[in-house]
């Protein structure tokens, strides 16, 4: 049967319109560009009035907007963090002693209010679609990510915090009228933190509808509800005798040291 083909998206630019392509292609979906040979024969041809249009069958159009809202989402929140030093790349010394090539200063986020509010604003989009009162966030980077998103939402607010080694719900807090939450957490390595805010919420018959946080490190965690994140991250660390940028001769920093590295070279 003949499907009607419909334009999800147009582009001025050869290079962007083919990587979207792909990227549905990749997705198993058929997707068309119109207008592409002529643009390429005549590039500057009225660039405001002509674009590349990205065709898709209409029974395929939600699926591949959903695609390329995700990337969209995926290289803003990636542009995001670099930008702001929260994701630092180079060579790094971590604390276990292993050597990576990407270090995430997470605090380096809530430094911006302006990046964190556009970042809370992607988190809201993606926790927009679940059925909750309030918006729960460990401390203390939770707290800043739950309230925005909650105030975002129209949703409550209420956060955890860990008080000799046992998480709890901070004192204080009405809870007679939270019954469904989402959780929100800035980074998941091991989901830890996560699954004890989860334990203290099931402890006062709290359903939790979604966990979503802002990278996920590969934790392959299973929170037993949706888990969430605006960034998939799989950090790569490497033994100090078998690392590939120590063979490059790349120079090893140590993370949280930049401040004596520029009075004090030496430092590592
Ligand atoms: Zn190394």
């Amino acid at each position: 049967m003949e499907q009607e083909l419909v334009t999800i998206a147009k582009f001025d630019d050869n290079f962007e319109a083919d990587l979207a392509l792909a990227l549905l292609v990749d997705h198993g979906i058929k997707a068309f560009l119109a207008n592409e040979l002529v643009y390429s024969m005549i590039p500057g041809i009225m660039p405001d009035k002509f674009f590349i249009e990205l065709q898709v069958s209409s029974a395929d159009e939600q699926r591949a907007r959903e695609i390329l809202d995700a990337q969209r989402n995926n290289s803003e929140i990636r542009n995001i963090l670099l930008g702001n030093e929260a994701i630092l790349e180079g060579h790094f010394l971590l604390t276990s002693g292993k050597h990576s090539g990407t270090y995430v200063e997470k605090i380096r986020l809530l430094q911006n209010p302006v990046a964190a509010q556009r970042v809370c604003e992607l988190l809201a989009e993606l926790l927009e679609p679940y059925d909750f009162d309030t918006v729960v966030g460990p401390a203390y980077g939770g707290i800043v990510l739950a309230f925005e998103v909650a105030r975002i939402l129209g949703k409550n607010f209420i956060f955890t915090q860990r008080k000799d080694e046992h998480m709890a719900i901070r004192s204080g807090f009405d809870l007679s009228e939270v019954q469904r939450a989402v959780v929100l957490e800035d980074i998941v390595t091991t989901g830890g933190s996560v699954q004890e805010v989860l334990a203290c919420l099931k402890e006062r018959g709290i359903d939790v509808q979604a966990v979503a946080a802002i990278v996920d490190r590969g934790s392959g965690a299973d929170f037993g509800c949706p888990f969430l994140s605006l960034l998939q991250m799989e950090i790569p660390v490497w033994p100090a005798n078998d690392c590939p940028l120590c063979a490059e001769g790349i120079p090893l920093t140590k993370p949280g040291s930049s401040d004596k590295k520029a009075s004090d070279p030496t430092t590592v």
